[in-house]
């Protein structure tokens, strides 16, 4: 089994790491043909806007968009941007993976990132939660299941085999998140 983090911006260094952590194979995903090795794949967070140029310049959007056809793609903060379907404020295209609705930046320019401590009945121990610019979730689709909320808003999601965070995971040494990634992807 081999994970595939997208290379192209954004911290996505940070994800090999806890991704090999979690105890996967991790390699960086560049190109159409580095994506076909790949079982699953990681879209880092970054820039949404960066990360959709230069995923329309290398030829991958489309590519991307079949890949999560059969694969599952776990997205954190723009990466969850990206996989949304329908993005706000300002609007974007988006891979439309998952039905969600997300707002970008959602917290405001005060409050840049912050960091807190979340539970849930999938997560009984606390989960450090770092935010940095971060999106918000305002609406989820009824296929999708919410698996931790701050503040009322929904901030990790699955549906399927694909999973968003909007809040940054590989930051901290806590390993659940992405091992549940890593069991969606074991499972096809
Ligand atoms: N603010 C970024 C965006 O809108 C996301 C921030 C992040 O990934 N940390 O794309």
């Amino acid at each position: 089994m081999k994970i595939g983090i997208l290379a192209l911006q954004g911290d996505f260094e940070a994800h090999r790491k806890a991704l090999e952590r979690a105890g996967a194979e991790a390699v960086e995903v560049r190109t159409a043909e580095d994506l076909e090795t790949v079982d699953g794949l990681v879209i880092p967070g970054g820039e949404s806007t960066t990360m959709l140029k230069l995923l329309r310049a290398e030829g991958l959007f489309e590519r991307l968009a079949q890949f999560g056809k059969h694969k599952p793609v776990f997205g954190t903060c723009a990466g969850a941007i990206l996989l949304a379907n329908e993005v706000h404020s300002p609007r974007q295209e988006s891979l439309g993976l998952m039905n969600l609705t997300v707002e970008r930046n959602a917290y405001g320019r005060q409050i840049d990132s912050r960091i807190v401590q979340l539970r849930s009945d999938e997560f009984p121990e606390p989960l450090e939660a770092v935010f940095i610019r971060a999106p918000i979730i305002r609406g989820v689709g009824p296929e999708a299941r919410v698996l931790i909320e701050y503040d009322g808003d929904p901030v990790l999601v699955e549906q399927g085999r694909h999973m968003v965070a909007t809040f940054h995971p590989e930051l901290t040494a806590d390993s659940r998140v992405h091992s549940r990634f890593l069991d969606k992807v074991r499972q096809g």
